[in-house]
């Protein structure tokens, strides 16, 4: 059989990056070259579907792969993720060259129905039990640096989110196998490590016998004792669940990484009610007071929503007010999507797109300028780097990262990628750092 090549395009957030590395890793393995589109027998889409803007990239994507499919039969498509899971099959019919469709919870068999897709017969629609996609992705596209996937899914259906329709329940892996997993990682040169999830604080409450009783904060302790482990971050939580037990472990142990992502999502009580977050603003604002006491050089940032359905210009203010009270490092922000299938989706009061936008623009006028002001006092002060990438912008420049989570640009060689080097900041804007190597 001759040589079969696959390419992977990867959207969204980075449990798809992990799901890709693992994919990749499968495939390998079983004799599949990773290769170029020009040159791919498959190309495998891991979609997004948090935002309609995500699917209707994906979409439009999709489209341009016709006239070589009526020409010479290829490239097959494999639809993975939220959006083939929410939509999947509906976007199979409007797209022959598409393959296979398989959501998050069925990724274990999506190599099989790659190979058996060439028996003919209709697409590979895979739902119901399908094995675990286990490998460790050893041959990822960052190796000083990795992603685990810590548990699946989400139990906390937050008004406006389609993740719990999308990547099913919460279900925590077992701690063994991620253990295991991060070891493996570091014997194979991860130097940091990531661990994800839609809300990693509520990680083991859903595990029983022996097991019951072992939560987010020991799985941090246990990750970070081992050894080799430069650095370990954590993302994403969820204010409701982050406990004081976790913050005691991450000032006991120095390679847990002081960059804490806490979406709030809005400034007024009445919306984060009808958001169905389950905390106030006031829980909220003395939770971000705990954790700066707790680590004072900690970069605090987190996720924020414009313009969800029903909100006054009055609570948008409030939004507004959190950010100037808090002042996070950073603000994710969005404006308000509508999820067909989301209990939001369905309110009659949907504030107009235009002014949806003009929020989105205000909110982001006024962290600019808080960003800017946080990084400028950073000018001066020395910081541990770990030196990634090329920069996407500049010749000669490495992008790398302190423990905080702040990009900083330096002026270093690309074999300098995946050292650790200290670092005087020079420069500053809201978004990053300028450094130099000391
Ligand atoms: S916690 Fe996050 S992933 Fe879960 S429903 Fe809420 S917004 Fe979605």
């Amino acid at each position: 059989m001759n040589q079969r090549y696959f390419a992977i395009r990867v959207f969204g957030c980075q449990m798809n990056v992990y799901d890709a590395d693992r994919l990749r890793e499968t495939l390998t393995s079983r004799g599949w070259a990773e290769g170029g589109e020009g040159d791919a027998d498959f190309v495998i889409f891991v979609t997004c579907s948090v935002r309609d803007k995500a699917e209707q990239k994906v979409l439009s994507e999709l489209g341009k792969y016709r006239a070589s499919w009526e020409d010479c039969g290829k490239p097959r498509i494999a639809l993975l993720g939220c959006m083939a899971a929410r939509t999947g099959a509906e976007v199979a019919k409007k797209f022959p060259w598409i393959r296979v469709v398989a959501g998050p919870e069925n990724l274990g068999g999506v190599a099989d129905a790659m190979e058996e897709s060439y028996e003919g017969g209709a697409p590979r629609l895979i739902t119901g039990d399908t094995p675990e996609l286990s490998c460790v992705p050893l041959s990822r596209s960052n190796r000083h640096k990795a992603y685990i996937t810590i548990a699946n899914g989400c139990d906390q259906f937050c008004a406006y989110c389609i993740v719990p329709y999308v990547r099913g329940r919460f279900k925590s892996r077992p701690p063994e196998d991620i253990l295991k997993e991060a070891e493996t990682l570091v014997r194979g040169g991860a130097a940091e490590i990531t661990l994800l999830g839609q809300n990693v604080n509520t990680y083991g409450r859903d595990l029983t016998g022996s097991l019951a009783g072992y939560g987010f904060s020991r799985l941090l302790a246990d990750t970070a004792s081992i050894d080799g482990l430069k650095r370990l971050r954590y993302l994403t939580s969820h204010p409701s669940d982050f406990t004081d037990d976790i913050l005691d472990v991450m000032t006991s142990r120095r390679n847990i990484c002081p960059g804490i992502n806490l979406p709030v999502q809005a400034g007024s009580d009445k919306v984060l009610r009808e958001m169905n977050r389950r905390y106030t603003r006031n829980e909220y604002i003395s939770l971000a007071r705990g954790i700066r006491a707790a680590l004072p050089h900690a970069a605090l940032t987190t996720d924020l929503i414009v313009g969800f359905p029903g909100e006054t210009e009055d609570e948008f203010e409030q939004s507004v007010s959190l950010l100037e009270e808090v002042r996070f490092d950073l603000v994710h922000t969005a404006a308000y999507s509508p999820r067909e299938g989301t209990p939001a989706a369905k309110r009659a009061d949907q504030i107009p797109v235009r002014e949806r936008a003009r929020r989105l623009v205000r909110i982001n006028g006024i962290q600019t300028e808080i960003s800017r002001e946080i990084n400028e006092r950073m000018v001066g002060h020395k910081f541990e780097v770990l030196l990634d990438e090329p920069a996407p912008k500049g010749e000669g420049l490495l992008q790398g990262r302190t423990a905080a989570d702040k990009v900083v640009l330096v002026s270093a060689p690309p074999d300098m990628s995946g050292k650790f080097r200290d670092v005087l900041i020079t420069a500053s804007s809201p978004w990053c750092l300028d450094g130099e190597i000391i």
